[in-house]
């Protein structure tokens, strides 16, 4: 192996026949961490990240490639294997079928598409995979006295899985958890896609708190926790972003506003972020927000697109 002086600086994690392979910055976007697992007939890449084009002469050889679900950051290193078997959960297969069907994911649509599409090859490698294969909730990857068993955890995208590696340890039962976005950050959870869904990730975030194992990981940020109290206590920090999010909207709404003066507000990014998709992204958002408040009579919408809150 050879050491650059990054590698040294990053997070090491290795238990079994599991490596997380650390992205710079702790994982941070656009970079992520990757899970290796090593069976006795194969080894299996979890997420390759966009990180993984500057260590590709490390790895080791890839006999499959799994994926929790098809966003830009977690498909950014599969142009690296290219003749690797690809699993990703059946919903959000169409990704992977060509750059237009990956592009219905977001939804941006307008000018903000158009520069996405051009990030997403430039930046992000992507390269159409018609040969991906597809799995559904509780399927199996045996590699080899270590298996990867998919557990569909939907609201980021339809298909995201969360991907739960188990094996055996001097006759302990070993499972690490990966999460995939999931990401257990303060910035809190993403669904501000065409093809997420605030009440099936709430959904996902109650059932995942149930799970038991002796690791925990995200492909940002958090990198592996041990044990399911920090777990739970990022969880809590996490989760609450959501609930931060539409108390801030309340406010903002005792004057009327429309979802435009919304998005400009911004409540999911800060004002100073620069991000391309921000805008698209605080009114998918933000409209999940409304449109509970306005079932639950706490917003009321007026004429001309404005909303008020009651
Ligand atoms: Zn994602």
């Amino acid at each position: 192996m050879s050491h650059h002086s990054s590698e040294d600086s990053k997070p090491h994690f290795e238990q079994g026949p599991v490596q997380v392979l650390f992205g710079e910055r702790g994982g941070a976007y656009p970079d992520g961490n990757s899970i290796l697992v090593r069976g006795e007939n194969e080894t299996l890449l979890i997420d390759p990240a966009v990180g993984l084009h500057e260590r590709a002469e490390n790895l080791p050889q890839i006999d499959r490639v799994i994926l929790s679900h098809c966003h830009e950051d977690h498909i950014a290193g599969l142009s690296l294997f290219p003749d690797t078997p690809v699993h990703v959960h059946t919903l959000d297969r169409p990704g992977l079928e060509s750059l237009d069907q990956m592009l219905a994911i977001y939804g941006y649509g307008g000018p903000i598409e158009a520069a996405f599409r051009e990030i997403l090859v430039k930046t992000f490698h992507y390269a159409p995979r018609p040969d991906a294969q597809t799995y559904a909730d509780g399927d199996v990857f045996d590699a080899g006295g270590v298996t990867v068993r998919a557990l569909h955890a939907p609201g980021h995208t339809r298909g995201h899985s969360c991907l739960m590696v188990e094996w055996s340890e001097a006759g302990a039962h070993r499972r690490l958890l990966y999460l995939g976005d999931i990401e257990l950050t303060g910035f809190g959870p993403y669904y501000g896609d065409a093809w997420s869904d605030l009440e099936d990730f709430e959904r996902s975030l109650s059932w995942a708190r149930d799970v038991e194992a002796d690791w925990y990981a995200t492909f940002h940020h958090i990198g592996v926790l041990e044990g399911r109290a920090p777990f739970l206590a990022r969880m809590d920090i996490f989760e609450g972003a959501i609930a931060r999010r539409e108390t801030n909207l309340l406010k903002f709404l005792a004057e009327p506003h429309t979802l435009q003066e919304v998005a400009d507000h911004r409540f999911v990014y800060r004002p100073g972020d620069d991000v391309s998709f921000a805008e698209a992204v605080e009114k998918r958002s933000m409209q999940q927000h409304i449109d509970r408040l306005v079932t639950a009579g706490r917003v009321r919408a007026l004429a001309e697109g404005r909303y008020q809150a009651q």
